[in-house]
């Protein structure tokens, strides 16, 4: 099956017993045995048949082994680096995600995993930065809000000839448009808050491996940490899931003619956009994606001019998160980035006239009006 219909028909997509063509909710925590070890699910924590339609279709749609569902991204992330121990280190993209970074600095820095921040998008220093106990590469690509870009297939080189994982945080560009494991990725994430989602109403993470012993490791971590992901929440993310490569390209032609219209404009000083051919990495993200995403970032010039910007908008929100239905607008430097000292922020390009957007579905030519009358 191709990606839009897997979406629709893959994993488990009805019920066996009564024929529903939408999964049931099942709440049971717990399930009858009928007979002492002879069971198909025995807690809701080990497995739930909701969890594991979703955990199915997930593990469809990026072409691994198994999927694992957890209550939030950040769970679904803490979960893989419980893969790893004490005395272990992990090569991480140098602008990860914040929480993701707040993690590795604050929580796996207590247990003694050794974490080094790399510009991986330059493979040559990761080469350099691998050291006896590294045991993983994690990256994302595009970045968070610069959408700096990665070469997947490069990373797994690495990986493969250091005998390390790659870990891929997918979230950016979703299942339909980037597969990391198909380009040789060990274990692919993502944030399901966002696109996977898609209607700003559920918080869930989602993780995918590539290899039975993979599988095997990651049932074992979800089980005895426990960060599942509830039955509510799963049935949500299938329904949202339903309708993720309609609202993909949807979300690719509004980008484009955005990102066209700032680029143009006289009062923008730089536009980022992996789906200018000028963008840093186009090519790379060309070669391992299909599309473009719907995340852009443009720079006004001063703090000032950007707040103005955001208190003038109608349609775009002002909010953190992104990747839903509604377009959502945001000042990282103020936002998202403000623990990053101004300075090292400035370095990494985060200007405080820096705005970043992630792009919905209403009708462009609205959301064009309202974010010319916002800059004039
Ligand atoms: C939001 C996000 C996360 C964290 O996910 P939550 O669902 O908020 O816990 C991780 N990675 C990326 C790229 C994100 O955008």
């Amino acid at each position: 099956m191709r990606k839009k219909t897997l979406m629709i028909h893959g994993g488990i997509s009805r019920d066996k017993t009564t024929g529903a063509v939408s999964i049931p909710v099942s709440h049971a925590s717990t399930f009858k045995q009928d007979g002492v070890g002879n069971f198909k699910y025995e807690y809701a924590r080990t497995g739930n048949p909701t969890r594991e339609a979703l955990e199915t279709l997930i593990c469809d749609l990026e072409g691994g082994v198994r999927g694992f569902a957890f209550s939030s991204g950040m769970a679904a992330i803490s979960a893989v680096m419980h893969l790893f121990k004490s005395g272990d280190h992990i090569i991480l993209t140098d602008d990860v995600y914040g929480g993701t970074f707040r993690l590795a600095t604050k929580i796996l820095s207590r247990y003694n995993i050794d974490i080094s921040f790399v510009d991986t998008s330059d493979a040559q220093k990761v080469n350099e930065a691998i050291k006896l106990n590294t045991k993983a590469i994690y990256i994302e690509s595009p970045t968070n809000p610069l959408l700096k870009i990665t070469d997947i297939r490069k990373m797994a080189q690495i990986a493969n000839e250091n005998h390390l994982q790659l870990i891929v945080d997918n979230t950016f560009a979703t299942p339909y448009w980037q597969n990391p494991i198909e380009l040789g990725a060990h274990i692919v994430l993502h944030s399901a808050t966002k696109y996977l989602g898609g209607h700003s109403d559920v918080v869930a993470g989602v993780v995918v491996v590539s290899s039975e012993e993979l599988a095997n490791e990651m049932h074992f971590v979800q089980n005895s940490v426990g960060a599942i992901l509830g039955p509510d929440d799963s049935w949500l993310l299938i329904r949202g899931i339903k309708t993720l490569a309609l609202r993909m390209e949807e979300i690719e032609t509004n980008t484009k003619a955005i990102a066209n219209f700032l680029q143009s404009h006289p009062k923008v000083k730089k536009v980022y956009y992996p789906g200018f051919s000028t963008h840093t990495g186009y090519d790379t993200h060309k070669n391992q994606s299909r599309g473009f995403g719907g995340m852009l970032s443009f720079d006004i010039g001063s703090g000032h001019l950007a707040e103005q910007v955001l208190a003038k908008t109608k349609l775009f929100t002002l909010a953190e998160s992104l990747g839903a239905v509604e377009s959502l607008i945001s000042l990282p430097a103020k936002m998202t980035h403000a623990s990053i000292p101004k300075e090292h922020r400035e370095v990494l390009g985060i200007t405080d006239g820096l705005i970043r957007i992630s792009v919905g579905i209403e009708d462009v030519q609205d959301l064009l009006d309202d974010l010319a009358q916002a800059i004039e």
